[in-house]
């Protein structure tokens, strides 16, 4: 992934979307409440299994980022009203899924 496009500018397009343009001119909406219920996070899925310990449906509408920083060049954490704060989001994966 070295000549992967990277993060240029991160932004809350509104209340519950979260954008992100990229060094490569591409640009991806995401919703916040869906980024957390898929967040990866060793509190979030269980690390032998994989399987997720947190029930979506536990997560509630109303969750947002209170707190958004890059981790290095690969990721951004992601820290949510709810008091989550563990979440990684490498851009690869938010490439994918954005
Ligand atoms: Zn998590």
């Amino acid at each position: 992934m070295s000549d992967q496009a990277r993060v240029q500018r991160i932004w809350q397009q509104d209340d519950r979307t979260l954008a992100i343009s990229w060094t490569d001119g591409r640009k991806s909406l995401y919703d916040v409440v869906e980024l957390r219920r898929q967040c990866r996070c060793a509190n979030c899925v269980d690390e032998v299994t994989k399987k997720r310990t947190v029930n979506p449906d536990d997560i509630p509408e109303s969750v947002r980022p209170v707190k958004i920083e890059s981790v290095g060049r690969y990721a951004l954490t992601i820290q949510f009203t709810d008091g989550h704060r563990t979440g990684i989001y490498p851009f690869e994966r938010l490439r994918e899924i954005g």
